[in-house]
């Protein structure tokens, strides 16, 4: 049997709408049937409808009763760092303990210490690690997610983690959209300029010729990479036919959306320290933010980014956990939407709407099927 029926969904939840991201008061726009049910045949959505429209039509489908509970589509998460070896447990504590960034740094943890795991890991390893998260983010309820590389900061290594990558993507039911991200940290006892050199020179073409990578990254940030170095790798990813996402004013207001705005980069993400300026430059641009209020939480700080305001000014905004072993140590997208309607002032429907429909928009894949239906057939039950 190919076909199963969902009935009696208290509210089905179908964001039906404008074919582009929602904005403004659209994002509050859910498109709810209640008492609602769907059909799928061979893996395809078929009729979304009233249930008792959906029972008519169901010939000899398998039948799931929601039993009044609220069906939706899956979740998107448009940022992840879901390839890497190692944890980050003694960082937390250290911070827990009241700790700063550059001690746990010096004490040997921080982003290096996943590096230098991540280096010495093989693919198989890493494959086995990543494969155990992504069973975590099905679980949640997420089909599809972006993962960055990073945490190799060498060729052989950036190359080693965005193969996990596609290999996860045949191998598991979760849909993961690469994303190239050498740009971010720059290796030590390394010169910023030179490492940006072989970001452009040795990286990228190799990415682009082997289609590991659908986007290209970079840590904006001081102490990263500037302004500069940040433009002329994105410059050159964008030449090789990759899209742009930028880590933009996470731990300062250094410019990184008005350099987004200016390449009219797909998204920036974090945005904590963005101000008026910076939203109205991805405003003009069309340039969609992506908010990570898990990696301000985990971080212990309350500085949110200004959601309020850039849905007030029309920005498609997207939800993501941010998934990585530092700041930001979960896959779950519905604390994810609890932090953004508590912390951040979104309703609940505007979360539902930045962690589906417009996160799916920011990764290009807005007209896809969910691939639920193989994850459901895979599990045995739905
Ligand atoms: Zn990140």
């Amino acid at each position: 049997m190919d076909s199963l029926a969902v009935l009696h969904a208290s509210q089905l939840i179908t964001l039906a709408g404008p074919k582009r991201p929602r904005v403004g008061t659209e994002m509050s726009e859910l498109a709810v049937i209640r008492d609602g049910g769907m059909l799928i045949r061979e893996g395809k959505i078929d009729i979304v409808s009233s249930s008792e429209e959906v029972a008519k039509n169901a010939g000899d489908a398998e039948v799931v009763d929601a039993g009044g509970r609220v069906v939706l589509p899956g979740f998107v998460d448009a940022h992840t760092h879901l390839v890497f070896a190692g944890n980050r447990l003694n960082d937390f504590e250290r911070r827990a303990r009241g700790e700063t960034y550059a001690q746990i740094a010096k004490a040997g943890g921080g982003i290096w210490s996943t590096v230098e795991k991540t280096r010495a890991a093989t693919g198989e390893e890493l494959f086995n690690q990543a494969q155990t998260y992504a069973e975590w983010f099905l679980r949640c309820g997420t089909t599809t997610i972006e993962a960055k590389s990073g945490y190799g900061l060498r060729v052989e290594d950036e190359l080693k983690i965005l193969r996990v990558m596609q290999r996860l993507n045949k191998q598991t039911p979760l849909e993961i959209v690469p994303t190239f991200l050498g740009a971010h940290a720059v290796p030590r006892k390394m010169d910023a300029d030179k490492y940006t050199d072989v970001v452009i020179d040795e990286m990228l073409p190799r990415i682009a010729s082997e289609k590991l990578a659908e986007f290209c990254d970079v840590f904006c940030e001081r102490g990263y990479f500037t302004i500069e170095q940040s433009r002329r790798i994105l410059t050159a990813a964008r030449k090789l036919g990759l899209r742009l996402r930028i880590h933009a004013d996470q731990l300062s207001d250094s410019g990184g959306a008005q350099l987004a705005g200016e390449l009219k980069a797909t998204t920036a993400d974090h945005l904590e320290k963005t101000d008026e300026q910076g939203i109205a430059a991805m405003k003009s641009a069309g340039v969609q933010p992506v908010l990570l209020p898990g990696s301000v939480y985990a971080l212990g700080s309350t500085a949110y980014p200004r959601a309020r305001e850039m849905i007030d000014t029309g920005l498609a905004v997207v939800l993501a956990t941010d998934f990585n072993p530092g700041s930001s140590p979960t896959p779950s997208m519905p604390m994810i939407l609890s932090l953004a309607c508590t912390q951040m002032k979104m309703s609940p429907a505007e979360a539902i709407t930045a962690s589906t429909i417009n996160a799916a928009h920011s990764l290009n894949r807005e007209g896809e099927p969910v691939r639920l239906w193989r994850a459901s057939r895979n599990r045995g039950s739905p």
